[in-house]
């Protein structure tokens, strides 16, 4: 029997956006889903919690059908009503809410549940429209992408398909084996056919450390460090490519100078990295024209981040490693797809005096605790697309206070009955991107692609689109966009953008809009100011906390630092089997995880008292939770590892680990430091 294959793109928040091949048994269900063999980024791989994605498309757990609140707030109590009414109940309260507080009191809140553009950026439109409040998207991108800018400026760079053409590969604070699976193709037909090295920096031995050659283990937040000896080592050595500097970059005989003391030894006090190491992984970059460094986003989740990725990606630029085939730094494409969202976000309707919330501080703004919400009316309305902060976001606490306050009208659209979900008043069934027509761009690599709905929306789920223009409709909402189909607005974004129309893509599948070679490796000029590279970072520019960070590349100590009453600092690394909090309602998922558990080192259990499998409580002044101790030699014996998002109900107390994030924003312009974090450690019985 001949198989029903449709194209596909994966929606969920990856860089990777693999290209997908999905099969369709009828109407309703669809079989195995694996990745296009023939886009020659995916090349065929794709993760196994996609590829057994039928588990959660048909999942006997997805939301179906609009909810009413019946019992207390997050009792996840509910009873079934018609969309008509759910509709009129959500607009009728925005407008109450409004009408008493101003419409900034109305906060739409969303992420990248789906990366979808149509589907995930809508929610823009609306806000823009009705002049609610605006939201800064900064829980994942913000310190990497700002952090990388203060150096190289817009994000693009080498094509990550070039690192199969590369000699040295460092995975720098990324474990693409669990979160990005496609960098391992890549690299690994660079170790198979030119004999490759990886190495790979990180605070723990991850699956990506586990495959590679070797293992550079940093303390969190000490990266900067080993960084900026590394550049020492480089000038010191004579491997620093003075006459690239000279064309390409801004301020070398600073940083030459900046450098003169910052060497592999002062680096060890601070990274615990020997100097040895440093030395010897200098020397390898110094000697190796096609060293390719892949820009994680772990070790910019900390509020010296961005000081640390521009220290990283400063090396390639000491090195001249941006003008070979095969060399340079990459973290993302963001810039190369040139989107005009303007039909998609309204962004005609926006007005500029609207305030701005920061998302990653959800929990002190409903507490009323934050300075800017302080200034204006509380937020008293949300409709929540796309993202669960019940889990995900810092401080869970203050989240699931503000999430429960009595005053505070909810509405979420979802798939399943996450933990933000459980909160609502209204609950509203949301369609996969399976079930709606979509938009894609991939971050990680450089393929625009289409997708249309491969079945049938289930139960009563509808598209986020279609419940955006059905609100729209009812608070009197008038834009364009509202009264478009989902497929006329991926049409329109793409043309106003430059690129074919939505059928011509549809038919091709994908558009590989990957810069020229001198283009991508910066030879025509860095995306910044004067075209250079800019050694001396201009942090303030970037952001009002920009004055925290050293301009030139360092150790950054503005971080939370261990001290003898918190001795551990804690990382919160993605676990492989989930997607943040996005498969954690899947059976195999669920099964492969087991339980959540904190990875401690072995001397460092032995001095607690610990051994495998005991019960300890991990805490500090947010709050403490309760999980399961593993020892792990992977990691130095003051960090600890808790991977994750976990649902909170996952822990034995109801709380997650997201209880001991700071909300604190990294600098220089916010951002969430999921990996900034000292904790104390004691024993249960
Ligand atoms: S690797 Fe990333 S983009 Fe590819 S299928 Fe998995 S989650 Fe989706």
């Amino acid at each position: 029997m001949n198989l029903d294959l449709r194209h596909s793109v994966c929606p969920h928040d990856c860089p990777s956006t693999c290209a997908l091949e999905v099969e369709r048994i009828d109407n309703r269900t669809i079989g195995r889903v694996r990745g296009a063999p023939d886009n020659n980024y995916t090349a065929g791989v794709i993760c196994a919690k996609v590829a057994r994605y039928a588990e959660r498309v048909h999942h006997p757990e997805r939301l179906m059908h609009p909810l009413i609140r019946v019992g207390e707030k997050g009792d996840g109590k509910f009873a079934q009503i018609s969309w008509s009414e759910a509709l009129d109940h959500v607009a009728q309260s925005f407008i109450n809410k409004a009408n008493k507080h101003g419409k900034e009191t109305v906060w739409p809140y969303f992420f990248a549940g789906t990366m979808g553009i149509i589907q995930r950026d809508g929610i823009q439109r609306l806000r823009h429209v009705m002049g609610y409040s605006r939201q800064a998207a900064n829980i994942c991108t913000e310190l990497v992408q700002n952090g990388w800018i203060g150096g190289a400026g817009g994000p693009m760079g080498p094509d990550p398909r070039e690192m199969a053409e590369s000699d040295l590969i460092i995975v720098w604070g990324g474990n693409p084996v669990s979160t990005q699976v496609n960098v391992m193709t890549h690299i690994t037909k660079a170790r198979k056919e030119r004999g490759a090295r990886l190495v790979v920096v990180d605070a723990y031995r991850s699956s990506t450390a586990e495959a590679a050659d070797e293992l550079v283990l940093v303390k969190p937040g000490t990266d900067g460090a080993v960084a900026t000896a590394i550049m020492h080592v480089l000038f010191r050595d004579g491997f620093a490519d003075i006459e690239y500097m000279k064309k390409h970059t801004d301020d070398w005989k600073s940083l030459r100078k900046h450098l003169i003391n910052k060497t592999p030894k002062w680096a060890e006090e601070i990274s615990g990295v020997p100097a040895e190491q440093i030395e010897l992984l200098a020397s390898q970059i110094g000697k190796t024209d096609k060293t390719y460094i892949r820009i994680g986003y772990g070790f910019a989740r900390s509020r010296n981040g961005a000081s640390q990725v521009h220290a990283v990606a400063s090396i390639a630029a000491v090195g001249g490693k941006f003008q070979y085939l095969g060399g340079g730094a990459f973290w993302s494409n963001r810039i190369i797809f040139n989107w005009n969202k303007n039909i998609v976000e309204g962004n005609d309707a926006l007005d500029s005096s609207t305030r701005i919330l920061d998302m990653s501080r959800i929990g002190p703004i409903l507490t009323y605790e934050d300075e800017i919400v302080r200034q204006g009316p509380p937020v008293t309305a949300m409709l929540i697309q796309n993202t669960n902060p019940a889990a995900v976001a810092p401080d869970t606490h203050r989240v699931l206070r503000g999430l429960k306050r009595e005053d505070l009208f909810l509405c979420v659209h979802e798939q399943f009955m996450t933990e933000t979900a459980k909160m609502a008043d209204i609950l509203l069934p949301a369609t996969t991107f399976l079930e709606h027509d979509d938009l894609y761009q991939a971050a990680g690599q450089m393929h625009v692609q289409v997708h249309r709905a491969i079945i049938d929306p289930p139960g009563e789920t509808r598209s986020n689109h279609w419940v955006l223009s059905q609100l729209a409709e009812r608070l009197g909402a008038v834009h364009e966009g509202f009264d478009m189909t989902e497929w006329e607005l991926v049409d329109r974004t793409l043309k106003d953008s430059g690129w074919p129309g939505a059928e011509e893509l549809l038919e091709r599948k994908w558009l590989d809009v990957q810069p020229s070679f001198d283009k991508a490796h910066f030879l025509e000029g860095f995306p910044t100011p004067n075209g250079k590279f800019k050694f001396s970072a201009d942090w303030s520019a970037l952001g009002p906390l920009g004055y925290k960070l050293p301009s030139l590349p360092d150790y950054c100590p503005n971080i939370d630092l261990a001290t003898k009453n918190k001795p551990f600092r804690m990382i919160t690394s993605p676990a492989r089997n989930f997607l943040n909090s996005s498969f954690t309602e899947t059976p195999t998922s669920k099964k492969r995880e087991g339980r959540p558990e904190v990875l401690i080192h072995p001397k460092a259990a032995a001095k607690l008292g610990v051994v495998s499998g005991d019960r300890v409580r991990l805490g500090n002044e947010q709050g403490s939770v309760v999980l399961h101790a593993t020892l792990f030699d992977g990691v130095q014996r003051d960090v600890i590892v808790v991977e994750s998002v976990w649902p909170n109900a996952a822990f034995e107390e109801g709380i997650g680990i997201n209880a001991l994030i700071s909300a604190e924003p990294g600098a220089p312009n916010g951002g969430a430091v999921f990996h900034d974090t000292a904790v104390w450690i004691s024993k249960l019985d």
